[in-house]
C-alpha cells in the first residue's frame, strides 16, 4: 500500500524536508503497523529537523516522535486491528520512521494502548511534551509535595510541558506560579489554571548559590541559570524536576540547597522511560487532565506544515500544543 510521509533528507549537511510518497516495504522493521491519525511537533522535533542536535541518525528519514492512531495489523498478540494506540519517543525520529506520515510500523513494546478517555487527537495534544509534564508531576508526588506544602513553580510556561503541567497542576488543587518570557500570555496561562504569573527574567540570569524559600517544587523545562535559581529559591524538602534544556545546558549551581536545605533534583526522561511508567502516565492523564483546558493549548496543522513549526519551537514561538492532522 502506498501512503504520504514528510521524508527528510540530508545533502551537503543540510537537512531538508519534502512530502513524497512511500511503499508499505519502506516501513522497517516492526510487529505493529499502524494507520496514523495525528502526530504532533515537540521541541525535540524542532531539533532533528533543523539538525541542531543530531537527533536523525539514519537518512533519509520520516521525522516526528510521537505518533497516535489505529492498529492495522499485528503480529505481537498483545494488540489487535482496531486498537488505538500511541507511541511516543523510543526509536522514533531518531533510527525508525517516525510520525509525519500516514502509516507507521514499530516494536509492540514501543505501543501503548489509549485509554477510553484519550482520543487520538488529545493523545498527540498531550504528545512527549505532556507525557513528560505528567511524568514530572509524578516525581513532585514522589517526593511528598502535595499541594499543602505550597507554591508550585513552572518555568517555561507557554511551551508544550509548561502549559499540560499548568493544568496538571491546578486541576490537583495545586497553587501554580508561571514563569515565561511572553507576559502578554497572562491570561491564556491564567486560564491554564496559574495563580501567578512572573517574568523569566527574574530567574534567568546568574544569581546567588542561596535564596529566599519561594518555592514547594517546581517543575522546570529550561535548564541553566533559570534551574539553578530555583534550586536556590526552593524551600526545605522541596522537590524540583527538570526535564529541558530551552535555556541551556548547563547547571551552574552549587551543593547548598541540597546539603543546607534537603532539596531534592529529580531528572525526568521520557525517551526510554520503561513501559509500566509510561502506562501509569497515561491511566493519570485520563483521570487528572482537564481535556477543556488542553483544547486551549491546541493549534493544528496539515503535515506539510510540521516543519515549518518545527523550526519555530526553537526560536520560542509557538504557544501550547500543536498537532498534526497526517491526513491532510
Ligand atoms: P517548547 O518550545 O514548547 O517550550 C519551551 C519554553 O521554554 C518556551 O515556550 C519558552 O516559554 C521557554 N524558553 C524558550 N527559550 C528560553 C530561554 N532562552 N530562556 C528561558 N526560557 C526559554 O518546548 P517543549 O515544552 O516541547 O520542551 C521543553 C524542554 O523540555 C525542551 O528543552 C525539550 O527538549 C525538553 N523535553 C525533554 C524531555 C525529556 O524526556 N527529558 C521530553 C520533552 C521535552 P515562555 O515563552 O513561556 O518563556
Amino acid at each position: 500500500m502506498s501512503f504520504r510521509a514528510l521524508v527528510a533528507r540530508k545533502t551537503d549537511g543540510k537537512i531538508t524536508t519534502q512530502l513524497e510518497t512511500m511503499e508499505d516495504a519502506d516501513l522497517g522493521a516492526g510487529d505493529v503497523t499502524i494507520a496514523i491519525e495525528w502526530s504532533t511537533v515537540n521541541y525535540k522535533d524542532g531539533l532533528a529537523i533543523t539538525g541542531a542536535a543530531g537527533v536523525i541518525r539514519n537518512f533519509p528519514l520520516v521525522p516526528g516522535i510521537d505518533l497516535a492512531g489505529v492498529v492495522e495489523s499485528s503480529t505481537d498478540p498483545r494488540f489487535a486491528a482496531g486498537d488505538r494506540v500511541v507511541v511516543n519517543s523510543w526509536g522514533l525520529s531518531q533510527t525508525h520512521h517516525g510520525g509525519y506520515a500516514e502509516r507507521a510500523r514499530v516494536s509492540g513494546d514501543w505501543v501503548i494502548k489509549l485509554p477510553e478517555a484519550i482520543s487520538t487527537r488529545h493523545a498527540m495534544a498531550i504528545g512527549t511534551a505532556g507525557y513528560t509534564a505528567m511524568l514530572s508531576v509524578l516525581a513532585l508526588e514522589h517526593g511528598g509535595v502535595g499541594p499543602d506544602r505550597g507554591d508550585v513553580l513552572v518555568t517555561g510556561a507557554n511551551g508544550g510541558v509548561g502549559s499540560v503541567a499548568i493544568a496538571l497542576l491546578s486541576r490537583l488543587g495545586y497553587r501554580v506560579v508561571a514563569s515565561t518570557g511572553r507576559l502578554e500570555e497572562r491570561d491564556y496561562l491564567t486560564a491554564l489554571g496559574a495563580s501567578e504569573v512572573i517574568d523569566r527574567a527574574e530567574l534567568s540570569a546568574a544569581g546567588r548559590p542561596m535564596g529566599a524559600e519561594r518555592w514547594a517544587g517546581a517543575i522546570d523545562s529550561v535548564g541553566s541559570h533559570t534551574l539553578a535559581n530555583v534550586l536556590a529559591q526552593t524551600k526545605y524538602r522541596g522537590v524540583v524536576t527538570a526535564c529541558g534544556l530551552a535555556q541551556g545546558t548547563d547547571l551552574p549551581t552549587t551543593v547548598l540547597p541540597f546539603i543546607m536545605r534537603n532539596v531534592t533534583l529529580a531528572g525526568i526522561d521520557s525517551v526510554n522511560a520503561p513501559h509500566e511508567v509510561r502506562v501509569e502516565a497515561y491511566e493519570r492523564l485520563a483521570s487528572d487532565l482537564d481535556l477543556a483546558k488542553l483544547e486551549q493549548t491546541i493549534t493544528e496543522v496539515g503535515l506539510a506544515d510540521a516543519s515549518k513549526v518545527a523550526e519555530a519551537i526553537l526560536r520560542g514561538e509557538v504557544r501550547g500544543r500543536t498537532v498534526v492532522d497526517v491526513r491532510r
